[in-house]
């Protein structure tokens, strides 16, 4: 049967495209390492699974309002707020299934088709094929080391700027003082912002600063977006939020009301339980000595620089020494020694590799980069 020409004319997500790709060979009985995407072997939060628990109790589990229950946006609000610093209202929470589906429909119905979304290379592939499904224009700009005023003006005109922070793939953690700087470009240019702040958890090093605490958010126009994915390993638990002016959050609502209706109750349960369960300590240390460990084994490849990041579950190594091709090097990879990483192309840096250093025991880890070594060192040579 044909598909609309619409669907025909869009590419799968490269990550979860890779991810399933690894999925079907593992069906097919083949053993793979998968870095390609990260998939943490944590449990859930015990007061998460205590909450599921409780909410199982209860006599029904009905629909609730589209954009959540009141008294778990409520919770949620008072997240953001305390920890946050962003002053809002349950009205301006709506909960979601999963950041990928606040992000969609943020970007929905903050613009419209031919409206330029700026968005930070590398990045996180979702925001680019997010804004090829709604027509939007994305516009890829190098994110610097530092984001300075110059940078900031240098930027074109926009209706959106999307900021990673903490960032996928780097790791990077943006300073109050860029923070500082962006909101004022904001204000300036009458651009709006949608920031994922997905991994604010897994932070090693420096201090988060959310863009919306400040008393302005709303008039600036800001939507922060959260996950308990990576915050408290949750992925297939598909849960998130977004917190929005109450005009955004009602028009996602109609957005969302067709597709999904409200998430499910159990899942929304689970989300507050999540995002008041603290910081999660435990996994935090075990990923950094993960991080850490991965470092050292690379440390001092002739064809390989890695930095260490200061957040997040992944590695993001420059193997632009290697003068290949880096879809080619996944493919190899994957083909001749059944280890599955991120060719950098798919997150606008062809030359660099993401791996994913979370999903797995750390034993499977060491073997999977010791491929990736041996792989790298064999090019190298036959270069
Ligand atoms: N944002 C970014 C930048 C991510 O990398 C991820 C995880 N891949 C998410 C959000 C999580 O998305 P979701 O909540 O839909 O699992």
């Amino acid at each position: 049967m044909e598909t609309s020409q619409r669907i025909a004319r869009s590419q799968p997500l490269a990550t979860t495209a890779m991810h399933g790709r690894v999925d079907a060979m593992k069906a097919r009985g083949e053993e793979v390492i998968d870095f390609s995407i990260a998939i943490s072997h944590f449990q859930a939060p015990e007061s998460v699974l205590q909450a599921v628990r409780d909410g199982l109790k209860q006599p029904s589990l009905p629909y609730t309002t589209v954009g959540g229950d009141a008294g778990i946006r409520a919770r949620l609000a008072a997240k953001v707020s305390s920890e946050n610093g962003i002053a809002a209202s349950a009205s301006e929470i709506i909960v979601t299934n999963g950041a990928k589906q606040a992000l969609y429909q943020a970007l929905y119905v903050m613009a419209d088709p031919g409206d330029a979304v700026i968005i930070f290379k590398p990045h996180w592939p979702a925001y680019v094929t997010t804004c090829k499904l709604l027509g939007l224009e994305p516009v890829l700009v190098d994110l610097p080391a530092t984001v300075s005023a110059e940078f900031l003006d240098s930027l074109p005109p926009a209706k959106i700027l999307i900021v990673n922070n903490p960032h996928n793939p780097t790791g990077g953690v943006l300073r109050a003082d860029e923070i500082e700087r962006i909101a004022a470009w904001l204000k300036r240019t009458g651009t709006r912002a949608i920031v994922d702040e997905s991994y604010e958890k897994l932070i090693f090093e420096g201090v988060h600063t959310s863009l919306a605490a400040r008393p302005d958010w709303q008039q600036i126009g800001i939507v922060s977006i959260y996950s308990a994915s990576q915050s408290y390993a949750m992925m297939g638990w598909r849960a998130g939020f977004a917190v929005a002016p109450s005009n955004i959050v009602t028009a996602m609502e109609t957005l969302q009301g067709p597709i999904t209706a409200a998430a499910p109750m159990l899942i929304q349960l689970a989300l507050a339980s999540a995002f008041e369960s603290g910081e999660p300590m435990a996994m935090l240390h075990e990923y950094r000595q993960r991080r850490d460990m991965v470092l050292d084994m690379v440390h001092g490849l002739p064809w390989m620089t890695m930095r260490c990041p200061a957040s997040g579950p992944y590695l993001w190594g420059d193997v632009s020494a290697l003068t290949m091709d880096t879809k080619q090097f996944a493919e190899e990879l994957l083909n001749q020694y059944a280890v599955a990483l991120m060719p950098g192309d798919a997150l606008g840096a062809p030359g660099f590799i993401r791996i994913g250093y979370i999903s797995d025991d750390i034993a499977t880890l060491r073997r999977g980069v010791e491929a990736i070594i041996r792989y790298g060192n064999a090019r190298y040579r036959a270069r």
